[in-house]
């Protein structure tokens, strides 16, 4: 891993830049593969996104992100459904193998109910996702965001879920940032690897103290995430897959996206050497 083959960076991590400026910055750096964001697509359309792509040696990771499922209604229900299904295809146009998703939850009702609705909305676009050849892969949130961005918060609930729908278009994306404080974290890491379902794996670091609740993601080896230790966790569990490097922050966007490359591959580097 010491080589960037293996490192894969979410283009949200560097947002100031655009698509292009990304893509050109990543491959100029020897970085092997790139999580796009639908923001970064937007601007161009997926089809036009795909064509800027296509010019780079860069390997596409996954589309970030769908799901939403909950709500209230069902006018609401269906309309994110519609969304995803878009979703599917621009990432199948973008040939990301991979949609994450960001499940959702709705706080006027349970947590229960609201993952109900997540895994009826997940089993409604197999059919959708298979005939793109596109992978949904359900990406548990620290609780922190269990009132209105997930109701799934810890990995044995996705576990739980991707193991009931029981799809091989189904898989879960292991996210450090959410998932390091879990006492069972190694166990349900193995679980989800031994059945096949760990389709992805995202590592920042959580800095202390956290001043926003979204946008203040550490840098790898700033915070107090044990990211190596899980990282064996993950190979042990057979995934030898991309590491995709994901932090959104205030702070960083601010500074020189270069520069701030720069400090992720050295970052990378210290961690895996
Ligand atoms: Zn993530």
């Amino acid at each position: 891993m010491g080589d960037l083959s293996r490192l894969c960076i979410h283009t949200i991590t560097n947002k100031p830049w655009s698509l292009p400026e990304a893509l050109q910055a990543y491959s100029d750096q020897g970085i092997g593969g790139v999580s796009i964001w639908q923001n970064a697509v937007e601007p161009y359309g997926a089809k036009e996104a795909s064509r800027i792509i296509a010019d780079f040696p860069l390997k596409v990771v996954s589309y970030v992100r769908g799901g939403f499922f909950p709500a209230l209604d069902q006018t609401a229900r269906r309309q994110a459904l519609d969304q995803n299904r878009k979703l599917i295809d621009e990432a199948a146009e973008i040939n990301a193998p991979l949609l994450v998703l960001v499940c959702g939850a709705e706080p006027n009702q349970s947590l229960l109910k609201s993952r109900e609705q997540i895994r009826e909305g997940i089993e409604i676009l197999l059919d959708h996702a298979q005939a793109a050849g596109v992978n949904l892969s359900i990406e548990p949130l620290h609780p922190m965001y269990a009132d209105t961005r997930s109701a799934i918060n810890t990995l044995g609930q996705a576990n739980d879920m991707a193991e009931a729908i029981g799809s091989p278009a189904v898989g879960v994306a292991v996210d450090v940032y959410h998932l390091w404080w879990d006492p069972d974290l190694e166990a349900e890491i193995l679980r989800c690897g031994k059945n096949g379902n760990l389709d992805a794996f995202h590592i920042c670091d959580w800095k202390s103290p956290t001043v926003d609740m979204l946008n203040d993601r550490g840098l790898m080896g700033e915070g107090c995430i044990p990211v190596k230790t899980i990282s064996q966790w993950v190979e042990a569990a057979g995934f030898h897959g991309f590491i995709e490097v994901e932090i959104f922050s205030n702070h960083y966007w601010s500074m020189d996206q270069h520069r701030f490359l720069e400090m992720i591959i050295d970052a990378y580097k210290k961690l895996y050497h």
